[in-house]
């Protein structure tokens, strides 16, 4: 185990060691533990976006209904990256809660199936890559430590599915994580950026619209072929929404633009522009001559008093 520490303020449950992958720790949950469901009662669930793909499928709802019914917003850095958090009803207990457990078990967000371990991403100063470590949290109410059962964390990644999750929002978090270790030198990103950042990593069903909408199909060269699956499939279109992220955070081209798409569209909105321009001044010399009449016609009648 490395002995590795760090500095957690003095009452966090989280143990402050760096785990690797073949470390072993001491765990069990079971469905007779005399603390069986209370980590959900107080859950703090931070989603990432293939927790949401799962979840939206699991209920038969869109991402914009999930998003509505079952998450609330919160900033993950100081520019004002968006992440989501299952949202709980006011005792704190997550809505997905039953006597029997988990409702969504099979399909239960990355972070419950990390839980009591949890994943550690850190990215060395002038490093292409990020690296993973894990952490132990140990909550008084979980009594799951005290269980005879030792388990490496590769083994309990395997035992409770975590790969899968982890290799699909890999992109997800590195952006997050060079978004946050530019920062400064690439600046604070457009309002704009940061509505697309949150439709593409969240809210798939909203970003598949766009996707197919036609200003986007002017603006980038994808083929049919890709439109096809981009058009069907949730997880071809997340990761397409990680590249596209690259791109307008990092300037990575990954994704053809058109040939003087943006010169196009720049003329099409100052066209719209003009337009909404004239609109106003009409709207307003509209006004202001119904209010010329109004005035003459109440000047009439006093002289005619
Ligand atoms: S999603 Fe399931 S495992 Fe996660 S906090 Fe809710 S009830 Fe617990
Ligand atoms: S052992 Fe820990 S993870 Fe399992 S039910 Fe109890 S509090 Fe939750």
């Amino acid at each position: 185990m490395s002995d590795e520490q760090f500095d957690l303020p003095h009452n966090s449950p989280v143990q402050p060691t760096r785990l690797e992958l073949e470390d072993k720790i001491k765990f069990r949950c079971h469905k007779d533990i005399s603390c069986w469901n209370q980590c959900c009662a107080r859950a703090d669930v931070t989603l990432a976006p293939y927790d949401i793909i799962r979840l939206k499928k699991h209920l038969g709802i869109d991402s914009t209904e999930f998003l509505a019914k079952y998450s609330v917003p919160f900033e993950i850095d100081a520019h004002g990256i968006p992440g989501i958090k299952l949202r709980t009803d006011d005792s704190g207990a997550c809505q997905f809660m039953t006597d029997q457990g988990c409702s969504v078990y099979e399909d239960r967000p990355t972070a419950c199936r990390y839980y009591p371990s949890g994943l550690l991403s850190m990215r060395a100063l002038g490093e292409a890559d990020d690296e993973q470590h894990f952490l132990l949290i140990k909550e008084d109410h979980c009594k799951g430590h005290d269980e005879d059962n030792i388990i490496t964390i590769a083994d309990y990644r395997k035992e409770q599915g975590v790969e899968e999750f982890d290799e699909l929002n890999r992109d997800y978090y590195r952006i997050i994580l060079k978004k946050k270790s530019t920062g400064p030198t690439i600046g604070a990103p457009s309002e704009m950026s940061l509505q697309l950042f949150f439709m593409a990593s969240y809210d798939v069903d909203r970003f598949r619209r766009f996707v197919m909408s036609d200003a986007f199909v002017k603006m980038y060269d994808l083929t049919d072929e890709e439109y096809e699956v981009l058009e069907k499939d949730d997880v071809e279109l997340m990761k397409f929404g990680f590249i596209l992220m690259k791109q307008v955070f990092f300037g990575e081209m990954e994704i053809k633009e058109r040939e003087g798409a943006w010169e196009k569209r720049a003329e099409e909105r100052r066209e719209i522009l003009e337009y909404r321009k004239q609109a106003e001044i009409a709207e307003y010399e509209k006004k202001q001559e119904e209010a010329r009449k109004a005035a003459i016609d109440s000047g009439t009648e006093h002289a005619e008093d």
